[in-house]
């Protein structure tokens, strides 16, 4: 777990946004940053993104849940959420774990996902959940 990302540290409760603003959410995380990770799968590579973990009842949308716009591919059990305004990807509900949300480690409030250093990549092409997710 990560406590402080650059000089940033990493709060309790902690502010994010997509960038235009429209939607607001608050991450509950009281262990800091959890396995914060890429994906290499078909959706994941293009939307480049770095995602750590938290439980479903962790992310709280303060502002603009009707701003946000579902995707769903292949198995339809995964769920994207992303902003219908400036097209930030927020947080999805994961396939692998449906207990669980990944979010935008980017959206966090003062956080710079290049300063995390090296990130680990999730083989999300060989998904244990089906054969081919290409
Ligand atoms: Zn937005």
């Amino acid at each position: 777990m990560i406590k402080k990302v650059g000089s940033t540290e990493i709060r309790e409760y902690h502010r994010a946004s997509c960038h235009c603003g429209a939607v607001e959410f608050e991450v509950y995380l009281p262990n800091g940053l959890v396995s914060p990770r890429r994906c290499n799968c078909s959706f994941c590579r293009r939307r480049g993104a770095i995602a750590a973990s938290a439980a479903l009842q962790d992310i709280r949308i303060l502002k603009g849940e009707e701003m946000l716009r579902l995707y769903q591919f292949n198995t339809m059990t995964a769920r994207h959420y992303f902003c219908s305004v400036c097209g930030i990807y927020t947080h999805h509900q994961r396939r692998s774990n449906p207990d669980e949300y990944g979010f935008n480690v980017a959206c966090l409030e003062g956080v710079n996902p290049f300063e995390l250093g090296e990130v680990e990549t999730v083989d999300g092409i060989h998904h244990p959940a089906d054969s081919n997710s290409e």
